[in-house]
């Protein structure tokens, strides 16, 4: 599932690192690298506002 709908709202969402399958939840608009706790994978990149997601997005989180 794929959510195109653009929203002024943030939000967090459970991203399943591609490396080791550990959920974890990440803030879509993170300000910071987000590395997997279980791996070090990182798992979201700051992009200008939004994070750019390097895992699988397995929920979103409203
Ligand atoms: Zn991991």
């Amino acid at each position: 599932m794929k959510v195109t709908i653009p929203t002024p709202r943030s939000r967090f969402l459970r991203v399943k690192c591609q490396k080791c399958g550990a959920v974890q939840i990440v803030f879509d608009r993170a300000a910071t690298v987000v590395k997997c706790l279980s791996c070090g994978e990182v798992l979201a990149e700051p992009r200008g506002g939004k994070a750019k997601i390097r895992g699988e997005v397995v929920e979103v989180l409203t």
